[in-house]
């Protein structure tokens, strides 16, 4: 690769590094990348973008806003990279007791809840081999980001364009050199760190309040049709052919980020409880170590001069990078302000 001069380098090309390179780009900003590939949280992720979560069905955080920034550059994205991987999908819900009921009863009838709130799900939508000793009902709007494909398709084309190293940062080897930032002979007039998880290793973003969370998941082989997401304790998700993603058990104490015993047993119980008939084979078990935050908000700005952060995406950066990587771009472009939630000035404690 040739020595030039970049307007960014980006440390991690997981979905926040992939979205916010393109953002840049097209922003007029050359940019290059640096990673050097293997498992990712990313890569194993569901990626849905679920407008009514948690026990009481509510709306999740600017989801509006979310959902038109990203219906509008994932789709865009396709055309570009000549791939699918951005599927509107809806999420049928279990309604597991009577306090579920009335919560449902109550949301569902909120106006700014409408375009969400579907009704009680029939029997001939629901996939063979799911009891129906509860209700479910439809969330609209759902989708889901095969984040994998996206991230492949891009590398691909990063490959092609010639600005992706393919190597783990060595934070030591960075150096000032004038105006600009030098790493190993590349020099860049900023650099963006998007590490996930791995942020905690990097000395420039000290600090700041993470709060990691492992995620544990498995892909089986269907053992029916599936059009929809379906949740009861766990996502049951369309992966590739023939194959479901079923997920996720979460942990905020463990010793390792790979697959456990425990977590996969709780998957496949939770699995067993939402359909009758044969134990699905297994295919695959994932487990990775998500990038949550104490406050459940994206960690956007600047460390150090010339030094930024993009990251803090959380179990929701489906939904959330497309709208921050413009939020962020507009930022960098035109000194608009971050908004104050994300924003890591006041967030980061040295
Ligand atoms: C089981 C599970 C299920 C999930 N389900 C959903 C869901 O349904 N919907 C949703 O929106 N989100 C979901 N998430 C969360 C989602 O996956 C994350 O929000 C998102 O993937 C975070 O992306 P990231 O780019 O910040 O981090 P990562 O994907 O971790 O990417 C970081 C990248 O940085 C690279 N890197 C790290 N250190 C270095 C270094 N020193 N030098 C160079 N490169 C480096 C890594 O190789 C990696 O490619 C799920 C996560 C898990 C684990």
């Amino acid at each position: 690769m040739k020595k030039e001069i970049w307007d960014f380098g980006i440390v991690g090309q997981g979905l926040a590094g992939t979205v916010l390179h393109a953002y840049l780009e097209r922003a007029g900003y050359r940019t290059c990348v640096w990673d050097p590939g293997g498992v990712s949280c990313s890569a194993i992720s569901s990626g849905i973008l679920n407008p009514l979560t948690g026990r009481k069905y509510v709306k999740s955080w600017l989801f509006d806003d979310l959902l038109a920034e990203a219906k509008s550059f994932y789709p865009r994205m396709e055309r570009e990279l000549a791939t699918r991987f951005f599927y509107e999908r809806p999420i049928f819900r279990a309604l597991p007791d009577r306090r579920a009921e009335n919560e449902w009863d109550y949301r569902s009838s909120l106006p700014d809840y409408l375009p969400y709130a579907g009704g009680e799900v029939s029997k001939d939508m629901m996939p063979d081999g799911l009891r129906s000793s509860v209700p479910y009902i439809s969330i609209l709007q759902g989708h889901q980001l095969r984040i994998n494909r996206l991230l492949e398709a891009y590398r691909k084309d990063l490959r092609g364009k010639h600005a992706i190293f393919t190597e783990k940062w060595n934070y030591d080897a960075l150096k000032k050199d004038g105006e600009y930032w030098n790493y190993k002979g590349v020099l860049c007039r900023r650099i963006v760190f998007c590490e996930g998880a791995a942020a905690l290793k990097n000395p420039f973003l000290k600090g700041l309040p993470f709060n990691l969370s492992k995620g544990e998941a498995m892909v089986v082989r269907a053992p029916a049709e599936l059009s929809a997401v379906v949740k009861r304790r766990i996502f049951s998700v369309p992966w590739e052919k023939g194959q479901w993603w079923l997920g996720a058990a979460n942990f905020w104490n463990y010793d390792h980020g790979q697959p456990t015993d425990l977590g996969q047993e709780r998957i496949m119980s939770a699995y067993q409880q939402m359909y009758s008939g044969a134990v699905a084979p297994v295919i695959e078990n994932y487990a990775a170590i998500k990038p949550t935050v104490r406050d459940r908000k994206p960690l956007l700005g600047q460390v150090e001069p010339g030094l930024f952060v993009f990251n803090g995406m959380g179990t929701k950066g489906a939904s959330l990078t497309p709208y921050f990587a413009r939020h962020f771009v507009s930022h960098l472009r035109t000194g608009e302000p971050l908004r104050g939630e994300v924003d890591v000035k006041s967030r980061m404690h040295r």
